[in-house]
């Protein structure tokens, strides 16, 4: 069974949820403010970044 767990957001240091069985690499959503973090890492601690922007192209 998995167990979510809530870790802090690095980017606005909310909450997220973050399920029990995720992957070092796997991509997820703050719900929070919307940045997509990807998990570093899981022991000795699961640790989420800011994950790099595929574009940076905003548009002009
Ligand atoms: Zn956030």
């Amino acid at each position: 069974m998995s167990v979510a767990t809530i870790t802090e957001c690095p980017v606005c240091a909310g909450d997220v949820e973050v399920a029990g069985d995720v992957i070092v690499g796997e991509l997820l959503d703050c719900g929070d403010c919307g940045a997509e973090l990807e998990v570093r890492a899981l022991s000795p601690e699961l640790r989420l970044d800011e994950a790099p922007m595929a574009a940076e192209d905003w548009g002009e």
